[in-house]
């Protein structure tokens, strides 16, 4: 069966008399158990619930492994720290990660004794600082950047030397890029973007190549109790199965618009790896089935980022992204990237393109 049939599949019962079609949502916080708990598949709702596995087997075929759900992509990154650290470990981040990626590594992971070593994504820098980290922590394409490196190199040359590789593929999904195909040990995400993609959802999850990882990051969630809901991720379980429909209308317009972006002399810079003027374009074109719904570009100031902003209808000025809405921020005004003033992160929705390109014109109109 084709891996999109199987997304749109897994967590669907087949039931063999009449009964409802779609599984229900299990509200519980405990189970009727009588006796020895052990006998029992469903105890306690910190311990586990049934539309949690529903929902976890359907990322499981997004990622091709083992997926454990969280109550947001930063409880996922935790758990996977948690699981794999240890004081005195290395850990290797991008140095343009997810700036809240970076945070957690400063503040927590200095503490408990965890070194951490930055390089950037781009020209597949980490691999400069690899030498005898217990972690290499992966972000391609990067945000709000979208820099990218090649995974399968990065991972080769993790594992000659027993380094751990976990991919942060947010950005791109499972559907676009597969990094556990590729030897990676984890993918990491936050469903709050495109998976889930209705902006009315924060949820996160590990994918884990081996069960024995899978086993821990359960026992970590468990014990730790950053557990998802069930409302949660019964919409969420919903949702992926139109992932594929709604990235390729998504990468679509994107990439329309960075064409479009690119030939406008208003715009300083435009930053797409879908675009063959993008220095990571080439591992790009060979690692993703498409460049992602997110396009960053440069407006030169502050001034005319906020007059691009303020002139849009159609797009809604909001942070997150890969939701079916497009939504558009300066990015500076959170700090903590290496990006100018006038930086733009475009996320490209499901409205029809030519309604997005005339938005975008109606903004840099205002310029
Ligand atoms: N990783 C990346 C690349 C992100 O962009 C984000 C959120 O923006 C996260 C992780 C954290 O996810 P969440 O906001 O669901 O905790």
């Amino acid at each position: 069966m084709h891996r999109d049939t199987r997304i749109l599949e897994a967590g669907y019962p087949r039931p063999s008399t009449a009964g409802a079609f779609v599984p229900p949502v299990h509200f519980a916080s405990t189970f009727t158990t009588p006796g020895d708990p052990a006998q029992y598949a469903h105890t306690y709702g910190r311990f586990h619930n049934p539309t949690w596995t529903a929902w976890e087997d359907a990322l499981g075929v997004l990622d091709d492994g083992l997926a454990v759900s969280f109550a947001s992509g930063m409880a996922a990154t935790a758990a996977l720290f948690g699981v794999v650290l240890q004081p005195g470990d290395v850990v290797v981040l991008p140095a343009d990660a997810y700036y809240t990626t970076r945070v957690v590594a400063a503040n927590w992971l200095a503490k408990i004794g965890v070194t951490t070593r930055l390089a950037p994504t781009r020209g597949d820098g980490q691999l400069e600082v690899l030498e005898g980290a217990k972690l290499l922590w992966i972000e391609t394409p990067s945000n709000p950047q979208l820099d990218v490196c090649d995974i399968r190199r990065l991972v080769e040359a993790a594992h000659a030397q027993g380094t751990l590789v976990a991919v942060d593929n947010t950005t791109a999904t499972g559907y676009l890029q597969r990094p556990l195909a590729v030897g990676a040990d984890f993918v990491v995400a936050s469903d709050t973007k495109a998976i889930t993609g209705h902006s009315d959802l924060v949820l996160g999850h590990v994918t884990a190549a081996r069960e024995e990882a899978a086993l821990a990051l359960r026992a970590w969630r468990t014990q730790q109790g950053a557990i998802p809901g069930p409302m949660e991720t019964w919409l969420a379980h919903r949702s992926i199965a139109t992932l594929p429909l709604r990235l390729d209308r998504q990468c679509a317009s994107a990439l329309e618009l960075a064409k479009g972006l690119s030939a406008n002399e208003g715009v300083e810079a435009v930053l797409y790896p879908g675009l063959a003027s993008h220095p990571g374009h080439a591992i790009a074109a060979r690692q993703m089935r498409a460049f992602g719904p997110v396009v960053s570009f440069d407006l030169g100031s502050r001034v005319r980022a906020e007059a691009f902003l303020g002139a849009l209808t159609v797009v809604r000025e909001a942070t997150s992204f890969g939701g079916i809405h497009s939504t558009a921020e300066r990015r500076a005004r959170w700090g903590g990237d290496a990006i100018s003033d006038g930086f733009i992160r475009f996320s490209a929705g499901c409205e029809a393109v030519e309604d997005l390109l005339e938005d975008v014109q109606r903004g840099l109109n205002a310029l």
